[in-house]
């Protein structure tokens, strides 16, 4: 079935760990998103917009649904807490159940447990009971159903709701029950990935009000609908006519159905936000372009980037692609596919987001960079927009610039004892430079803003260069790079040595000019903080001096190189021990270390990662290692002798955090051989 979503973590899977869960379907067939009518319905209007495929109210869960309400045999199907449900016990002992021809559903989903989906294990048979049920798929012994059915019926009460009451059955077992004995699917929605364009159809109220989640779409376009009592014919009914969708019932654990509800009621809220301020920035623009066919579109970007703020994520991709319009999230450092956009909507979507950004919308050919800022939950969110002339059609990239996250003290970057010691000792000289390497998004920006707050004591003069800005510190003087208006890394940090400066912060070495001036800088007196792009800490040296810096300026101004890389954290609600050969874990160094491996639960999005954590190499420029730059010795020679004095290299301090079941084996392995 190809409307399975796969596994978020799959795609972040390069690596060498063997990944737990079946591949079912090589890529997640895109599935017509709805957004306009997801916008319609956010706003409570009653659906119906130009985008919406005209698509006939016919309920087809519902139609098989009503043969069983019609009788008063729906009623073993039980669920507490609903209107339709009538008193069991006469039906258990009529135990007669009527079933259309050829049974409820097609029973082809084989059960999968990575989509958190799947389909009844074995086509209904007529006249099962609830309890029989139980016992057949293992959850309960018959004594104990047994006695469930008695206590049911003496307080006349339904024996599935009896069964959870005390504590026989867990809420997703009654689900799965339910599901089986009705032929259903059931929707395990701790794990399901959910697409949100499917979600966003209904309103969060009408979420709660109908204890019913819209969670995906059927290849044939139909809803799957994902609900605590899904023989509730009403409620298909109603959400058939409010989406204007056929509608596939799915039996959900009634717990996660209101957890996720509130979760929803929680994202809408802070997307009425955003709203609202955009809505007066507008007016104080004057702006008349907002007609009212752009609502819906406006609405769903808005949404997106509330999602993307509040899953964490610093990048939104939105990638034209053949067919539709993939929505993309960087979470922790991996991409996950977020939302799929119909190509109606797709061209006004891109438009909608460059006007946001203030750019040309009239210009489609050329790459063009531009801003825009939002509240999300009362944060103000600024946001870098790129846009791309890509082959099928504009493209754009969003970062995220979520200020106010980036500053933090030493002690929260995870370093170990020593590296901190380490570092904390290089940036309390009163001069020198001290770099920072790694990729981009290796988090070298959150140490260098944690070193600029360690010295931001009132007492020094603190200038920065940045492209751009990332947060702003109080107290520190920041200057942006405007390349346009000539202000380069390079002018700008001439200028900025002309202001009387204690600490220099640039916020990255790119070129000979700029590397040249940050040296002498830190010759003459100042502390200078800087980035590199290189793989590790000894190569910055080497970098220096092949951007064309004399080997004894090198020597004598650079005291401390970090290299870092940020490996997600495991998620401590599902990771579990991995089960690795003794020789292998002997091989890493972890001989009697139980290591964790990734999982995937609700809590971490099913990636099984939550958070991320730095990996750190902190080389202390020693009187040696300066002999060895003056006698041009190779970056092995460097090493070598960094290594012998202390330096903890990057892959072992990731194996001390896989050591300390922070992470996996598999993550510091994908983070520490991946190329600079
Ligand atoms: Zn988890």
């Amino acid at each position: 079935m190809s409307w399975f979503r796969r596994r978020r973590g799959d795609e972040a899977q390069q690596s060498s760990e063997p990944v737990p869960v079946p591949e079912v379907s090589p890529e997640p067939v895109a599935a017509p998103v709805m957004a306009a009518a997801a916008g319609a319905a956010a706003a409570g209007a009653p659906v119906a917009v130009a985008a919406v495929e005209p698509v006939a109210v016919e309920s087809q869960a519902a139609s098989e649904l009503e043969a069983l309400e019609s009788t008063s045999a729906v009623a073993t199907l039980e669920r507490p807490a609903t209107e339709t449900l009538s008193d069991p016990a006469p039906v258990e002992a009529a135990g007669v159940l009527p079933v259309p021809e050829g049974g409820l559903a097609e029973p082809a989903t084989p059960y999968l447990p990575g989509d958190g989906m799947g389909a009844p294990m074995r086509p209904v048979r007529p006249g099962r009971l609830i309890g029989e049920v139980v016992v057949d798929l293992g959850f309960a012994d018959r004594a104990a159903v047994e006695e469930a059915v008695n206590v049911a019926r003496s307080q006349r009460k339904p024996t599935g709701q009896v069964l959870v009451e005390q504590g026989v059955l867990r809420q997703d077992q009654l689900a799965r029950v339910v599901a089986e004995r009705f032929g259903l699917d059931y929707v395990d929605l701790s794990t399901h990935e959910l697409d949100m364009g499917a979600v966003n159809l209904l309103n969060a109220e009408a979420i709660k009000r109908y204890q019913a989640v819209p969670v995906g779409f059927m290849e044939d376009g139909a809803l799957l609908l994902a609900m605590a009592d899904p023989t509730n014919i009403l409620t298909i009914d109603d959400i058939a006519m409010i989406t204007n969708r056929r509608v596939r019932a799915a039996a959900a654990s009634a717990e996660d159905v209101t957890l996720l509800a509130t979760r929803l009621g929680r994202m809408q809220a802070s997307i009425e936000d955003i709203v609202e301020d955009e809505q007066e920035a507008d007016a104080a623009d004057n702006i008349a372009e907002e007609a009212d066919q752009d609502a819906p579109i406006i609405k769903l970007v808005h949404s997106i980037i509330a999602q993307a703020v509040q899953q964490g994520a610093s990048d939104i991709h939105v990638n034209p692609e053949e067919g539709d319009m993939r929505v993309l999230f960087r979470i922790d450092g991996v991409l996950f596919p977020a939302a799929t956009i119909r190509r109606k909507m797709a061209v006004g979507m891109v438009s909608r987001i460059k006007i946001m950004a203030d750019l040309d919308i009239s210009e489609r050919r050329v790459p063009q960079d531009g801003r825009l800022a939002l509240t999300v939950e009362g944060r103000r969110i600024d946001i870098r927009v790129v846009t791309l002339p890509l082959v099928h059609g504009e493209g754009a990239v969003m970062r995220i610039l979520d200020k106010g996250v980036v500053v933090q003290n030493l002690e929260s970057l995870g370093m170990q004892a020593e590296e901190e010691q380490r570092f904390a000792h290089a940036i309390g000289r009163p001069h020198g430079a001290v770099l920072v390497t790694g990729p981009t998004g290796s988090g070298k920006s959150t140490t260098l803003y944690a070193a600029v707050n360690v010295l931001n004591d009132g007492a020094r003069s603190i200038l920065t260069i940045e492209d751009p800005v990332e947060s702003r510190i109080v107290g520190v003087k920041q200057m942006q790079v405007a390349t346009k208006a000539g202000v380069t890394f390079e002018t700008g940090l001439r200028s900025m040595l002309r202001a009387d400066p204690d600490v220099i912060m640039v916020g990255e070495i790119r070129d000979r000019e700029t590397a040249h001036i940050a040296v002498e800088a830190a010759l003459t007196g100042h502390l200078v903080l800087s980035t590199l792009h290189t793989r590790d800490a000894p190569s910055a040296l080497s970098r220096l001096i092949d951007m064309g810096i004399e080997p004894f300026l090198v020597s004598s101004s650079v005291d401390c190189v970090v290299a870092q890389r940020l490996v997600r954290m495991l998620c401590p609600h599902c990771k579990r021990p991995a089960n690795l050969p003794e020789t292998v874990l002997e091989e890493y160094g972890l001989a009697g270390i139980q290591p964790y491996e990734a999982v995937g639960c609700s809590r971490c999005g099913s990636s099984g990662y939550r958070g991320r954590v730095g990996l750190y190499e902190v080389m202390t420029v020693s009187e040696e290692i300066r002999a060895q730059i003056l006698a041009h010795a190779s970056v092995d020679e460097i090493t070598a002798t960094a290594v012998a004095q202390g330096m903890r290299r990057l892959h072992d301090d990731g194996l001390e955090k896989v050591r300390a079941g922070q992470t996996s084996i598999a993550e510091v392995e994908r983070m520490t051989t991946s190329l600079v």
